[in-house]
């Protein structure tokens, strides 16, 4: 059985129509026939070469679709699958549910085929099942753009916190949603002045063009790929406050060393999230409503729903329907 896909099959390519032959299904593996991959920025890093030679290269890694084969899950299940789809499952972070941070982890579009395609095989553990709640092409960009965010709100905010979200595109209009239903006071800093009504309805209580006051957040995200001003930024921390990187951007974060030192202040950079923190995101998801705003269109657009991404023109995530 061949999978259909679309693929690169050099950097800054247009995707093509490509058939493939999947390996043999693992008796630890599933098979998901896919009918919806959101795209995240990543897709187009990797297509446009800026991650290196990883071609023929199909994209995706947001994806949602049912089971096909498999023992994990009943046939016909609606599950998902993010940015990971492996790891060793023995070192000490497999064991301590860290699996992100496992050396032989997998990802699933880059050194396999990923979601634009119309199944994929990946390992159980990785694919997890879709709550009722949560429609399809919304939980599609959870999986990757939403445990993006969760995992350092969860880990660094809680009721009260007071949480900047820099950037308001695909991580950041997620960010808002699950920033307000933790219960933070929500800022959102955008060079974008009409976005406001947008990201007020995310949940943002306040809506900032320019810098922030000084001593006013306990936890600034930054998913924009400019290099932000950092002596602002960090001026902005409460004392013990966090500055977490999601976005990758391939310039430096140039870190002023005394407001870093006077505050105790952290810069961090975090990825995607660990199965056990997939699960808790889409439980809590369903449970508050959180939903990515998002364009459907038919796989075969994929190339010009690709650009819409790269020139940051998604209000707010791309998705692909089979
Ligand atoms: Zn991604
Ligand atoms: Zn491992």
């Amino acid at each position: 059985m061949a999978f259909n896909a679309y693929a690169a099959k050099h950097a800054k390519a247009r995707l093509e129509p490509f058939r493939y032959e999947p390996k043999p299904l693992a008796s630890d593996e599933v098979e998901i026939a896919i009918s919806h991959c959101g795209i995240c920025h990543s897709d187009v890093h990797l297509v446009d070469g800026e991650w290196g030679d990883w071609f023929p290269l199909v994209p995706g890694h947001e994806i949602v679709g049912t089971i096909a084969a498999g023992k994990a899950f009943a046939p016909g299940e609606r599950v998902g699958v993010g940015w990971q789809c492996s790891s060793c499952g023995e070192c000490e972070y497999c064991r301590a549910g860290e699996e992100v941070l496992c050396s032989k982890n997998e990802a699933t579009c880059q050194g396999n085929f990923g979601g634009f395609a119309d199944r994929i095989r990946v390992n159980e553990r990785f694919a997890f099942r879709i709550p009722d709640e949560l429609p399809t092409e919304s939980a599609a960009p959870l999986l990757c753009g939403g445990v993006t965010v969760y995992t350092p709100l969860r880990t660094h905010a809680g009721m009260g916190s007071r949480v900047g979200v820099i950037g308001i595109g695909g991580l950041g209009h997620l960010a808002l949603q699950f920033a307000r239903a933790i219960g933070c006071e929500v800022t959102a800093f955008s060079r974008v002045a009409d976005k406001e009504p947008e990201a007020r309805g995310f949940g943002a209580h306040h809506f900032l063009t320019g810098d922030p006051a000084r001593g006013s957040l306990d936890l600034i995200l930054n998913t924009a790929h400019a290099s932000p001003d950092m002596e602002t930024y960090l001026r902005a921390l409460r004392p013990k406050g966090v500055f977490c990187q999601l976005g990758a951007s391939p310039l430096p974060l140039v870190v002023p060393a005394t407001p870093l030192i006077t505050g105790s202040l952290s810069v961090r950079g975090s990825a995607i999230g660990s199965p056990s923190i997939i699960r808790e995101m889409l439980a809590f998801a369903a449970r508050h409503g959180i939903a990515a705003t998002t364009r459907v269109v038919p796989m075969r657009e994929a190339n010009e729903a690709l650009d819409t991404t790269r020139r940051n023109l998604a209000r707010y995530r791309m998705v692909l329907a089979n």
